[in-house]
């Protein structure tokens, strides 16, 4: 079902032509109403206030409906069309000459854009492979551009992925790293949910070891961590992107957790399987984030047993909400920000590591020369070396950790 809305402000010309153009979608397939992939904005600029009228009302239709296009047109459209292509959520703008040309465009783009899943994996690494199993997000974060040029969520088939695996371990590799936008949101609205497909891939039991690339604290269930805890294969090592350690913050970006929530994650994580990875990402300097909200954030991470952090700096985006809020944060304080949680990023690596001095983990060896050493990764995520054997190259070894280098 192919949903469209139309709104209109200014003359009664204006009205006339957005039946027009509502009747042409309709003849094309299309239904007025309901949840909208596209929404035209018929719009007017015929005082400054009509103008603003428009601008409030862009903002609003996308922060009702963050998952829809909004596309443009009329007197406005056609006077500043390069200001209202900045706006976010907006994919298209037309001047007033061209008005039926919506119709066109918004049919052709829906046809060449229906989203389908493919498949691929990369079989060019000699020891480990990346499989995408899920493409786009139905979340709409309002930091990211992801999910707008992704589309929406989709995924393999529990079959092919399965096929997949099996071919990449047919072709001599060890590992398979699950990957995609919103991985945990494999199958959703399926019987084969994510869950069901890990399962699924411990079953088969047709390759050493899998890793999930990153997982959304939302979607990382309590039955998950159970199931990699216990299964061989599954790797204890999980990258879950936290974003900021303050509940305010977390909602303007709507996330979808709390921190609380994020915690108990971490914590199951950690009573569960001692010695696994977790790393995360957060966002320094969110529009309108205090001083004392990163120090909230900062607190929060120092108390976690998290292993490391990849610190990004917040960056606007066109057509995100983020990118309209007013109280953006200056890049001196986002740098401050990002070198202070880079530094506890480094001591927490430290910790995690010298925990597992001593400690005796199967390693993935690859080809990859350091000092005359070969490189690989822990079951963990411990990149460790060892002295040169071609014979080890693309084999499991235990290795036992004796000590850390912080250029490793
Ligand atoms: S940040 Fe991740 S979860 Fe949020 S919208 Fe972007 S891709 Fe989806």
């Amino acid at each position: 079902m192919k949903n469209f809305d139309i709104y209109t402000l200014g003359c009664k010309l204006n009205y006339s032509e957005s039946s027009a153009i509502a009747a042409k979608l309709v003849e094309n397939g299309w239904t007025q109403g309901g949840i909208p992939e596209v929404i035209i904005i018929n719009t007017c600029a015929v005082t400054s206030s009509a103008e603003k009228k428009t601008r409030n009302l862009a903002s609003k239709l996308h922060r009702e409906n963050p998952l829809a296009s909004l596309v443009l047109i009329g007197c406005y459209s056609a006077l500043k069309p390069e200001l209202l292509e900045r706006w976010s959520g907006v994919i298209k703008v037309f001047g007033s000459h061209n008005k039926m040309g919506v119709v066109d465009y918004i049919v052709s783009r829906s046809e060449h854009q229906a989203p389908t899943f493919f498949d691929a994996y990369s079989l060019t690494d000699r020891t480990r492979s990346f499989l995408k199993i899920q493409d786009g997000c139905n979340n709409h974060c309002t930091y990211c551009t992801v999910w707008i040029a992704r589309g929406k969520s989709r995924s393999d088939t529990k079959e092919n992925v399965l096929a997949n695996i099996q071919k990449i371990a047919d072709a001599g590799l060890h590992e398979v790293n699950l990957t995609g936008v919103n991985v945990a949101d494999f199958g959703r609205g399926t019987k084969v949910d994510f869950l069901a497909l890990l399962k699924a891939i411990v079953k088969q039991n047709a390759i050493e070891r899998v890793r999930i690339s990153s997982i959304e604290p939302d979607l990382l269930s309590d039955d998950i961590i159970k199931l990699v805890a216990k299964s061989p294969i599954l790797m204890p090592h999980f990258h879950i992107p936290l974003q900021s350690g303050c509940n305010r913050i977390l909602k303007e970006m709507h996330r979808r957790y709390t921190t609380e929530e994020y915690a108990a994650k971490v914590k199951l994580i950690k009573q569960k399987m001692p010695n696994a990875c977790v790393a995360c990402d957060v966002i320094v300097g969110f529009p309108g984030e205090t001083e004392e909200e990163f120090e909230e954030t900062y607190r929060f991470l120092e108390s976690l047993p998290i292993s490391y952090m990849h610190v990004f700096p917040y960056s606007r985006r066109p057509r995100t909400h983020a990118n309209m809020m007013e109280n953006q944060i200056s890049d001196t304080v986002k740098h401050d920000r990002t070198e202070r949680l880079l530094e506890l990023s480094h001591a927490k690596k430290m910790e995690f590591y010298k925990q597992c001095e001593g400690q005796e983990h199967p390693v993935l060896i690859e080809s990859e020369v350091v000092d005359d050493r070969l490189c690989g990764f822990t079951d963990n995520y411990i990149r460790v070396s060892v002295p040169y054997d071609e014979k080890l190259v693309n084999t499991i070894q235990t290795v036992k950790i004796e000590q850390c280098h912080t250029i490793l």
